[in-house]
């Protein structure tokens, strides 16, 4: 399998472990990752060869069940292994990763049980990564659709209480991907993945300033590892929209490694910048307000070519025009910054506060920051000169046939005016969305986006 090799030559060194020159030790966590037609056969020997030899606990929903599950749960007990097996039912909702359907879970999993399989895409990976966790049993990943990059990932973001919050959790260990599989899923799933996977620009530009601006620790082989994917992906839209297998599979391993990008970074750094913020402050209020629910990589797609026109807007500005004596006329103390973000999350407020208390700057601090960007313009502007355009990735999106902007996904323009106001305050990480604000590109009345 000559894509296989491809892989498994990224990740020999990992498997191995090193040191690396951004001064972390690397490791692999994943003991084995195979994307390929017709595995799903595969799975009893693939168990047995990874010592889980013993009852096999399968989690699905009705849509996963029958694209896979079912064809793997006979390959099981073809080969002698007790299975048992959750299916969510999703024909007249969306899965939730919430209170009730990790209860059912907890519930349902044998204590026998000796592995878990999570058979479907986010929201069953994301259930079953945190339940295997707390059981304490090894779980393997088997995605059915390439729409999100938590595969490997070793945290669950979960709905408690209507908030989304990160839970520490375990990766896989093993992901098994079928191509077959992945080429038929629904097509707002790929394009959401695609989506996500275009984020990965907007992600490494911020951490590429975030590095210069405030000297943060960066992995440059972390990046490397999904360029391939990236790449090939972004070259050929149009490949993936007419589900070219070799496309899918570029994109389904470009999230895989994303994944596995943020376990070598120990932080999202890699995968997750302005774009990201974006989609999250989207989603909370999505759910704070009841409608426009998306898919996640269907935000990220579109909130990624909104944070490349702040980066043009940006890198185009005439360093000399930035007058310090004009911007501190209008400069929001940090009390006042705390008023707005109080009055515009509401109970939510306080808890974003304590996230991010390093972005509300007195003006001595600043004029500060100003200056450090100035000096270091030049080699922003040549660290930053790969960057694609907006439209570039507009187009990429439409090729793609993936939906280009907030407004055609339905999200108010008071959405995307208030996410580029407020969604930098979701975080403490440094991104274009705060030296934009910083420089003034972005004030406090922000002219409507070009698009
Ligand atoms: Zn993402
Ligand atoms: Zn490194």
């Amino acid at each position: 399998m000559g894509e296989l090799a491809v892989l498994d030559t990224k990740l020999a060194a990992l498997r191995q472990g090193y040191l690396c020159s951004c001064g972390r030790r690397h490791q692999l966590p994943i003991a084995d990752i195979e994307i390929d037609s017709d595995i799903l056969g595969k799975i009893p020997d693939k168990l047995a060869k990874l010592g889980l030899v013993g009852a096999a606990h399968l989690v699905a929903d009705t849509n996963t069940m029958l694209a896979a599950g079912s064809e793997v749960e006979a390959a099981l007990q073809g080969a002698g292994v007790a299975t048992s097996k959750t299916v969510y039912e999703t024909q007249d909702k969306d899965l939730v990763p919430d209170e009730v359907n990790l209860a059912r879970l907890f519930l349902e999993v044998p204590l026998s049980a000796t592995v878990l399989l999570a058979i479907g895409s986010g929201t069953i990976t994301d259930l079953v990564r945190f339940v295997a966790h707390k059981m304490r049993k090894p779980f393997v990943s088997m995605p059915t659709a390439p729409s999100m990059d938590g595969y490997a990932s070793a945290v669950a973001p979960l709905i408690v209480g209507g908030f989304k919050r990160t839970f520490a959790a375990t990766p896989p260990v093993a992901i098994y991907a079928d191509l077959a599989v992945l080429c038929k899923a629904p097509s707002e799933m790929i394009v959401a993945g695609f989506g996500d996977l275009l984020g990965k620009f907007t992600a490494r530009a911020d951490w590429q300033l975030s590095r210069i601006v405030h000297g943060e620790y960066y992995c440059q082989s972390s990046l490397d590892l999904m360029e391939t994917a990236l790449e090939q992906c972004s070259a050929n839209p149009e490949g993936l929209y007419r589900r070219e297998p070799f496309l899918i599979q570029g994109l389904i391993e470009g999230l895989i490694l994303s994944g596995i990008a943020i376990s070598m970074a120990g932080n999202s750094r890699p995968a997750s910048g302005a774009e990201h913020m974006l989609a999250h402050y989207w989603e909370m209020r999505s759910l704070k307000e009841g409608s426009h629910y998306h898919l996640h990589g269907t935000k990220v797609g579109v909130a990624t070519p909104l944070i490349l026109d702040i980066y043009g807007r940006v890198l185009a500005t005439d360093s000399k025009s930035i007058d310090p004596a004009s911007l501190a006329g209008r400069h929001l103390t940090p009390e006042e910054t705390e008023e707005l973000i109080r009055n515009h999350f509401g109970p939510m407020g306080d808890q974003i506060l304590v996230e991010s208390p390093g972005k509300r700057l007195t003006w001595g601090a600043r004029e500060k920051r100003i200056q450090v960007i100035l000096n270091k313009w030049d080699q922003i502007q040549e660290a930053l000169a790969w960057l694609p355009t907006s439209e570039s990735v507009l187009e990429m999106l439409d090729q793609a046939g993936a939906v280009t902007s907030p407004e055609k996904l339905g999200l108010p323009q008071s959405w995307v005016d208030d996410a580029l106001i407020y969604a930098r305050q979701l975080r403490a990480r440094y991104t274009i969305l705060d030296m934009a604000t910083e420089l003034g590109v972005l004030g406090s009345r922000l002219p409507k986006p070009s698009y």
